[in-house]
Parts: C-alpha cells; sequence; structure tokens
C-alpha cells in the first residue's frame, strides 16, 4: 500500500474509534485519537529509504532499513505496543490513536497482494500476509 492509503486508512480508524469510544462511554478524545492515528499510520514505513517518511527522515530510515530491513521490526505487534505505550505517556486517547494508526498500517501491508508480507511477530521473522508472492 502507498502513503496515501495508510493514512486515509489510518484516518478512518480513528474515526470509528472515536465514534465507538462515544458510544460506548469510555470518553476518549475524537481529535486526540484520530489525528495521531492519521500520523502514525504512515510511520511503519519509515524502514525504507524511498517511502513518503523515509526521504523526509533520510537518515534514520536508512538506518532501520540497514539494522532490520522492510517489513520487520516498524511492522510487528512489538512496535506498536512500544510506540502505542510510548505516546499513551502523554495522554491516553493519543496512545490509543498511535497504537490503532500503527495496526492500521500493518494490517494494510498484510492484504497487500503480491507482498513478501510482515513480520507481524518480530523478532521471530516469520512473515505474514494475506495474498504472499
Ligand atoms: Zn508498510
Amino acid at each position: 500500500m502507498n502513503y496515501a492509503a495508510h493514512v486515509t486508512a489510518g484516518a478512518a480508524a480513528g474515526i470509528g474509534i472515536s465514534y465507538a469510544s462515544l458510544r460506548f462511554h469510555y470518553n476518549l478524545s475524537p481529535v486526540l485519537v484520530t489525528v495521531p492515528c492519521f500520523l502514525a499510520a504512515a510511520l511503519p514505513d519509515i524502514d525504507h529509504p524511498k517511502s513518503h517518511l523515509g526521504r523526509r527522515f533520510r537518515f534514520l530510515s536508512k538506518t532501520l532499513f540497514k539494522a532490520f530491513g522492510h517489513r520487520t521490526f516498524t511492522h510487528s505487534l512489538l512496535f506498536c505496543f512500544l510506540m502505542g505505550y510510548l505516546f499513551m505517556q502523554l495522554h491516553t486517547s493519543v496512545g490509543i490513536g498511535v497504537f490503532c494508526g500503527i495496526l492500521s498500517h500493518i494490517l494494510l501491508d498484510m492484504l497487500t497482494p503480491f507482498s513478501k508480507g510482515v513480520a507481524l511477530l518480530y523478532p521471530i521473522k516469520k512473515r505474514f500476509g494475506i495474498f504472499m508472492s
């Protein structure tokens, strides 16, 4: 999937989670969920130097690519939980938004046809995907 698809899905996920939290009286802030969800939905691809974020944060992107490869650590549940926990220190809604944005990215990458899948359980290197080549 590309940048536009990921951030669109992230925004949709954020709106859905905000609606669900209001519906079930959990009281998450819709803005503090949706905006981080939208932004975090692009974050996992920072591990690829030619991605939208990779071109803007070239040094970090190349370092991550050399250290882990593409669709490994930043596309794992470990990264998802780490970033969610980290941002939850700012605000619960932000942490949930970041977690859901990264998770939406991972799920979309798993649905990408003819890909190599994602290392969802990194550091276990097995890759998961629906239509893997
Ligand atoms: Zn990706």
